[in-house]
């Protein structure tokens, strides 16, 4: 197998934050977080909202700082590299954002905005900007007359269709999206995940697909990694995970999702309760407070994602230590 083009280890981001009035806190918005992105390949990263995902999506583009870990990114250590090296790395990793209109500034047409990273990053000499951005306009399908509009007079599908052109204008080879068709009404958001199909194939890009939707991380990634709380908690391929999840979260994550039912696991799980803070967490499994399967050694102990199965990992300490061939159907705990 070739080299993946994105090594993630052990990523870590905290936040400082108030607590109270006088006391301080550490939020904790991403610990441990480790994964790798192959050329061509797509790898979705799904949790509730306030799980970390963007947070893990903004490091590994360096759009903010971690904490801890390493990300290697085309063979540079991203954390350690020149600022001089850094403008070209940057265009070489580009997001996409789920609301194009904010990220859009309302003061240019949008065939400047396209021609923008263009410039910015002198990727083509000024004279060919023109010719590249027709290119893009026409790569993503958006007519020629769009150009003179600004974002508000276009659709939402084209406004994403912008923010998708602006991502490929610097020839990336990995894109972060982060929730790009949650704001779209449900036909355009398959035009648009169609495209980024197409584009994918196109120029072999790598995706960090960021979502919430498990239908929408069903059709578009082979991997998947599940997020709850600042940590991945299982992560493998997609089916298997969906089907087959090792970890309560998320079989919790299926059951409550409306979607032809693909849970091979007899059981529906409810995630009943409160989720625990985020902030000064204690050394124990973040779900210990809603999970029906807790134990007391569940908030004895801190979690550790293991590979239970060939590619497929869970950081449930019971089911790490109960399983039988990756199957673990236990009775809820009543209480
Ligand atoms: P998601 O994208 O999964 O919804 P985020 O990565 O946006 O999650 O946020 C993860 C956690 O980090 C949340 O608890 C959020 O409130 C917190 N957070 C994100 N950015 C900041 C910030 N700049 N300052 C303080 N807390 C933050
Ligand atoms: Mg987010």
């Amino acid at each position: 197998m070739t080299r993946p083009i994105l090594t993630v280890q052990n990523l870590g981001k905290t936040y400082p934050v108030k607590k109270g009035l006088f006391s301080k806190g550490t939020l904790v918005a991403a610990e441990d977080v480790s994964f790798t992105i192959h050329a061509g390949e797509t790898v979705a990263l799904v949790g509730e909202s306030g799980s970390g995902k963007s947070t893990v999506g903004r490091c590994v583009l360096r759009l903010e700082e971690p904490d801890s870990g390493s990300i290697e990114f085309e063979d540079t250590d991203l954390l350690n590299v020149s600022e001089t090296a850094l403008p070209a790395l940057r265009a070489r990793m580009q997001m996409v954002f789920q609301d194009p209109l904010a990220s859009l500034t309302p003061r240019h047409k949008v065939g400047k905005l396209v021609g923008e990273p263009l410039l910015l990053h002198a990727t083509v000499p000024p004279r060919e900007i023109d010719a590249k951005v027709a290119e893009l306009f026409e790569l993503v399908g958006l007519r020629r007359d769009h150009a003179e509009r600004y974002a508000h007079q276009i659709s939402g599908g084209q406004q994403q269709r912008v923010g998708i052109a602006r991502a490929l204008a610097t020839n990336p080879a990995l894109v972060v999206l982060d929730e790009p068709t949650s704001a779209l009404d449900v036909s355009v958001e398959a035009q648009i995940l169609n495209l980024l199909m197409d584009l994918q194939e196109q120029f072999n890009l790598a995706y960090l697909f960021i979502s919430h939707d498990l239908a929408v991380v069903r059709l578009i990634a082979k991997r998947v990694m599940v997020m709850y709380l600042g940590q991945v908690v299982e992560a493998g391929p997609t089916e298997d995970v969906l089907t087959r999840s090792f970890h309560p979260y998320t079989r919790g994550l299926v059951s409550a999702t409306p979607i032809e039912h693909p849970l091979e696991v007899k059981q529906r799980i409810n995630l009943t309760g409160e989720p625990s803070s985020p902030i000064d967490p204690k050394p124990q499994c973040r779900l210990v407070s809603r999970c029906p399967f807790a134990r007391p050694e569940c908030s004895q102990e801190p979690t550790e994602l293991k590979e239970v199965k060939p590619g497929h990992f869970t950081r449930c300490i019971r089911f790490q230590r109960e399983h039988v061939d990756g199957v673990w159907n236990p009775e809820p705990v009543t209480v």
